[in-house]
């Protein structure tokens, strides 16, 4: 039996997990996702009502009735899936629709679909990159990207997070044939932007290209919620995005790379990720279509998230939390010791509210944190609701006063 000795070793690793407290448990949802939730937890736990600060759900749209209805119209004109890659006989007519408009709403001239951004990320560095270019990348860039990155062949370079002095040396005495900047748009472990305008000039400064991932951005930051380069007023100054459907945007799955129109068209050539997987599901597409129709007729929903963005930060910080600085719906409550974020968080979900704690090795040691989402499909009686559980829970670990 093969299976015996890898059985071992595997078993090992996981007890290892276990040990290091540092095993993940899914939480069992047994209703749409949305502001408020029925979940399990453990497993076999009855069903319990919560309110729902951990979703990626930023505008509320993952279960609008309009996107489902969408969704529903897509299965019905255009069939449940393509069985093909989009080369090959994966393309209808609303997979150009949506990446015209995708690409509209973003501000750039064209776009390509991938199954997520994941893959998107996959795709873009190996494809448009060779040994004699190289890659100038946050710390802090999204897993994704660094597995992108590991793809290519191309020279790297990390710069230290948001640290334009750091970039600036690298980029100045680095000798390569192209040279590329990739950030993420918003940082999801803390809620920060990029410094996009600055990025921007060093760019054009040292002859870059620019990349953002906005995946933690598209639908919600920026005055219309075009992103972090609407928010700086550099819309015209980046040449690749790459985002996320799995997210604001519907939050069903699937990613985009939006750029100049040759890097598009070199990308439906090379990229790897879409020459060898899968076409997105028509319903997923026409989906998005409606989504990004609802976004481009109005601000509502963002502007709905960023009252309670201010609202929330606020009321923390009044009470007496730590708080990572910014101004994004991501908000996390900085506790330090891992222990107490994992408590605190049990404590809390026992008070009705679902809020995650995270701690080595998805965040660095000794910035334990429970990380907070805001959500436009959350009431205001909702957020009144987890303030006071914050409260309550705060005081008894001594968190606050
Ligand atoms: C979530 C996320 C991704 C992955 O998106 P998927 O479409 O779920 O694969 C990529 N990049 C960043 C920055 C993300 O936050």
């Amino acid at each position: 039996m093969a299976y015996a000795k890898a059985k071992k070793i595997y078993a090992d690793t996981i007890s290892q997990i276990r040990a290091d407290g540092l095993y993940k448990e899914e939480r069992v949802i047994c209703s749409p996702q949305s502001g408020q939730i029925r979940v399990r937890f453990p497993a076999d736990a009855p069903e319990k009502e919560i309110i729902n600060l951990c979703a990626n759900n930023y505008l509320g749209l993952s279960s609008h009735p309009d996107v489902i209805r969408a969704a529903h119209e897509g299965l019905d004109q255009r069939g449940y899936g393509m069985s093909s890659v989009r080369f090959i006989c994966g393309t209808q007519d609303i997979h150009r629709e949506l990446e015209t408009r995708l690409s509209r709403f973003l501000g750039m001239e064209d776009a390509v679909l991938f199954s997520s951004c994941f893959d998107a990320n996959g795709a873009v560095f190996e494809a448009l990159l060779t040994a004699e270019d190289g890659i100038f990348s946050d710390k802090l860039v999204h897993a994704s990207l660094i597995d992108g990155i590991r793809l290519s062949k191309a020279q790297r370079f990390v710069f230290e997070h948001s640290d334009m002095n750091d970039l600036e040396n690298k980029l100045g005495s680095a000798t390569c044939r192209l040279k590329l900047i990739v950030t993420d748009g918003v940082f999801s472990m803390d809620g920060d932007m990029a410094k996009m305008d600055q990025l921007a000039a060093l760019a054009q400064k040292y002859d870059a290209l620019l990349m953002t991932d906005e995946s933690h951005a598209s639908g919600f930051i920026g005055r219309t919620g075009r992103g972090v380069h609407e928010h700086f007023g550099v819309m015209d100054k980046i040449d690749i995005i790459t985002t996320t459907f799995g997210k604001a945007l519907g939050g069903a799955a699937g990613g985009a790379v939006c750029a100049r129109r040759e890097i598009v068209e070199l990308l439906k050539q090379r990229g790897r990720p879409y020459l060898f997987s899968n076409s997105l599901p028509p319903p997923v597409v026409a989906a998005t279509i409606r989504v990004l129709e609802i976004l481009s007729q109005t601000t509502e929903r963002r502007d709905k998230l960023e009252r309670h963005t201010v609202f929330w930060r606020k009321a923390l910080a009044t009470a007496g939390f730590e708080l990572k600085p910014g101004n994004t719906p991501i908000v996390p409550v900085m506790l330090y010791d891992a222990k107490v974020a994992q408590q605190m968080s049990r404590d809390l979900y026992d008070e009705g509210v679902f809020a995650v704690g995270f701690f080595f090795p998805v965040v660095a040691k000794g910035q334990a944190r429970i990380r907070t989402q805001l959500s436009a499909a959350l009431e205001q009686e909702h957020l009144d609701h987890a303030l006071k559980a914050f409260i309550k829970i705060g005081r008894k670990h001594g968190v606050i006063r």
